[in-house]
Formats: structure tokens, sequence, C-alpha cells
């Protein structure tokens, strides 16, 4: 058993707004959005970044792509959406158990990176 906030989060300990689950995702409201549509999919086993990622990952990290786009639509971001990853330090990532941001709304979402 997992005690990061993710993990938390699929044991139903910690609240957050599910918009999506299935036997392998969860899909819940990112708490301090970015755009008008700002979700987060994670998957439900615990899957510290993808630098830890495995064979094993595979099934449920392509159920993660394949449902982003039903997540976005259902969400209002009936256009497109932008999918992100962040991994380790140098991506950036916060919470160290994976999840793709899925952001949109009807404007587009902007530069994909900043300089
Ligand atoms: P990252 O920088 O890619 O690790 O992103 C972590 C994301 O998790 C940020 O966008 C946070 O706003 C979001 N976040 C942190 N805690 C929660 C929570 N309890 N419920 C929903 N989203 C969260
Ligand atoms: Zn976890």
């Amino acid at each position: 058993m997992h005690d990061c906030l993710f993990c938390r989060i699929v044991r139903g300990e910690i609240p957050a707004a599910k918009v999506f689950e299935d036997d392998l995702v969860l899909a819940f409201k990112d708490i301090q959005p970015q755009r008008p549509v700002h979700v987060l999919v994670i998957p439900k086993k615990h899957i510290t970044s993808l630098a830890h990622a495995t064979e094993a990952d595979t099934e449920t990290l392509g159920r993660m792509l394949v449902l982003a786009n039903q997540i976005a639509v259902d969400q209002g971001s009936t256009d497109g959406f932008r999918s992100i990853i962040n991994t380790g330090r140098v991506g950036g990532q916060e919470v160290m158990h994976v999840h793709m941001h899925v952001v949109g709304g009807q404007e587009p979402v902007g530069p994909m990176l900043k300089r």
C-alpha cells in the first residue's frame, strides 16, 4: 500500500471530483485548474513516474491515452485538448504518481512551452 496522495485519492481517503473511473484508470478534476477543462488521468495502480514504468504497465498507460479524448469532450473540450505528463525533476513532476493532465476548453491552450 502506498502512502502517496493519488493512491489515497484512489482509495477514497481524500476527496476528489471524479469524472471517470474504470478498472485500471481514475480521472478527476485538478484542484488548481489552469484552463476551463483540467483533468488528471491516473493509473489506479501506483506507478511513480514514466521513468519507473515497465512493460507490465503498457495496458494501463495505453488506456489513459485512449480515454483522454472522451474525458476532454465530456468536460466540454469538444475541439481538442492538450495532454501533458511531467516526469521527474527535469519534467517538473510534483506528485510522484503518474498522471496525465488533460487541459482544454473552447479556446486554444497556447504555446506548448514557455521560454
Ligand atoms: P505535476 O506538476 O505534473 O506533478 O502536477 C500535479 C498536479 O496535481 C497539479 O496540477 C496540482 O494542482 C494537482 N493536485 C495536487 N493535489 C491535488 C488534489 N488533492 N486533487 C486534485 N489535484 C491535485
Ligand atoms: Zn501512488
